[in-house]
């Protein structure tokens, strides 16, 4: 599930019970919505695409 942070706008995936923002330690977030996930899995593809550039 992705989850995005509502003080630093942080958005991160976890699977199961989340306490805290992974970034700033908060504990005011939500799920994401349906476009936000859409874009956070969207500059996950993009940032696996780098890695694999800079290893190959
Ligand atoms: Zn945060």
């Amino acid at each position: 599930m992705v989850y995005t942070c509502k003080k630093c706008l942080f958005m991160f995936d976890r699977v199961g019970l989340v306490e805290r923002c992974p970034d700033c330690g908060s504990e005011n977030f939500r799920p994401a919505s349906k476009d936000e996930k859409a874009e956070f899995e969207r500059f996950q593809k993009e940032f696996n695409k780098k890695s694999e550039d800079r290893t190959a």
